[in-house]
């Protein structure tokens, strides 16, 4: 695995990639290609037994010509400015893609949450909130759950940001419990966008779903529901994968029980549904219709790419191949859906329940879900007009085709200040 695969570096040849096919001047370009402003900041948190620690933390605000800030929060050991800044520019044209009117921003801890006992982290996000005050708001940055933060840490934030504003403001975050402001259907949001374009890569290579073989690499929010939901639309998930490990079984997993299995015991591994246990690397590479990376960046890269046999790749996770690997599985002829419109179902719905705090008026699960998968449908149509049109390598090049279109579009149309 290419730990050394910078994804600031993945976004920013992202770009130059459909520079080419894109209306836009170089100066502007520059600009598309690097953040307006981070924060790097470190908070003293008190532990338990009364000392102190020392957390870095940042939040990338990338790009806000087409709308405020818009990104989540990640706590894990392998946070970077560089990472942040590369997850920031992503969310940017993933609304973009969908036409969503945001930017794009993102923040993260240094921490492994793991370490750390539910009143510490509380203090830490509590600290992190008062500490992005001046920056966040619901018409300036809305920030949102990642990779370890939930509902949990949303409302914690926004229970800050509102204490000290002396308001009641929910929309000021995304992805709150619907108690506190949430939205129906929020939660499933990043799963059905995957699975919503996988149904539709499948219906343009005229592959059948039903009784397609899948492998979901990650079983989080993300990756478990992508399970799920693909197992209900007629798929069969052979293969699962956590940070423990994976399972296989050629006949079926059933989603739930494996998930229920996690949550009992901290790990897919060890699940009794499984014919046998693999490695997270099988996970990636086995002979299946369909592969679902649902973990982090980087899974597959230019040394891991020559052994992938799936015929469709749905990105759940933010920047899981390298331009390495897109590259050999383009030559490959494996399509390939790019995280900006994979996944883009988690802030498609962050941006519905951001409607909905703002008119203090809240739809059903079913308007959601309609809602969701009319954009995804629509923005999957326009990446195959774009992908067709240009005669480009990959549906990757068609969404930043769109989307660097659209926000320089947007850039142009505002002109420069001062
Ligand atoms: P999560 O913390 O709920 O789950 C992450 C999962 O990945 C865990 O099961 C963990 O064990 C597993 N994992 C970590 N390293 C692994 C490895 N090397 N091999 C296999 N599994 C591994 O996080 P999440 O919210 O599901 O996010 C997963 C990905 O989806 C991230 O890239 C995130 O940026 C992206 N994403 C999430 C959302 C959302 O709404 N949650 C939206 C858009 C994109």
């Amino acid at each position: 695995m290419s730990e050394q695969t910078n994804p600031f570096e993945s976004l920013q040849s992202q770009i130059d990639e459909a520079s080419s096919h894109v209306d836009v001047d170089s100066d502007v370009l520059e600009r598309l290609k690097h953040p307006e402003r981070v924060l790097e900041t470190n908070l003293t948190v008190e532990l338990d037994d009364g000392s102190l620690e020392r957390f870095k933390a940042f939040r990338s605000q990338f790009n806000g010509d087409r709308g405020p800030y818009k990104g989540g929060i990640r706590y894990h050991p392998g946070v970077s400015r560089d990472e942040v800044k590369a997850l920031s520019g992503w969310m940017v044209y993933k609304c973009a893609t969908v036409g969503i009117p945001y930017g794009g921003g993102k923040g993260g801890i240094i921490i492994d949450p793991d370490e750390y006992s539910a009143t510490e982290i509380e203090r830490l996000t509590r600290a992190f909130a008062k500490e992005l005050r001046p920056m966040i708001g619901v018409d300036r940055d809305v920030p949102a759950p990642d990779v370890n933060t939930g509902q949990r840490e949303m409302n914690w934030i926004k229970d800050t940001y509102e204490t000290l504003e002396n308001t009641t403001e929910p929309g000021v975050v995304t992805g709150k419990a619907p108690d506190s402001g949430g939205s129906e259907g929020r939660v499933e949001a990043t799963g059905r966008s995957t699975v919503l374009a996988a149904r539709e890569a499948f219906d343009y290579l005229d592959k059948d779903l039903e009784g397609a073989t899948v492998a979901v690499q990650g079983y989080g929010n993300a990756g478990w529901i992508a399970a799920k939901l693909i197992h209900e639309m007629g798929a069969t998930v052979v293969a699962a994968s956590d940070s423990s490990g994976g399972i296989y079984n050629a006949d079926g997993i059933d989603p739930v029980a494996a998930k229920d299995h996690k949550h009992e015991t901290g790990s897919i591994t060890g699940y009794d549904g499984a014919a046998e246990e693999i490695t997270n690397e099988d996970v990636l590479t086995l002979d299946v219709d369909l592969l679902i990376p649902a973990a982090l960046e980087n899974a597959i890269d230019g040394d891991l790419a020559p052994d992938v046999q799936a015929d469709v790749i749905s990105e759940a996770a933010n920047g899981p191949l390298t331009p390495e690997a897109d590259e050999i599985l383009a030559d490959e002829d494996v399509l390939v859906i790019p995280d900006i419109l994979a996944n883009a179902g988690g802030v498609t719905v962050s941006y519905f329940e951001w409607v909905q705090n703002r008119q203090r008026f809240y739809w059903t699960e079913e308007r959601v879900n309609e809602e969701l998968e009319a954009i995804i449908v629509d923005a999957f149509a326009d990446l195959v007009d774009t992908y067709e049109a240009n005669d480009l390598r990959s549906f990757r090049t068609a969404a930043y085709v769109v989307a660097v279109q659209r926000v320089a579009d947007a850039f142009e149309e505002a002109g420069t200040f001062p």
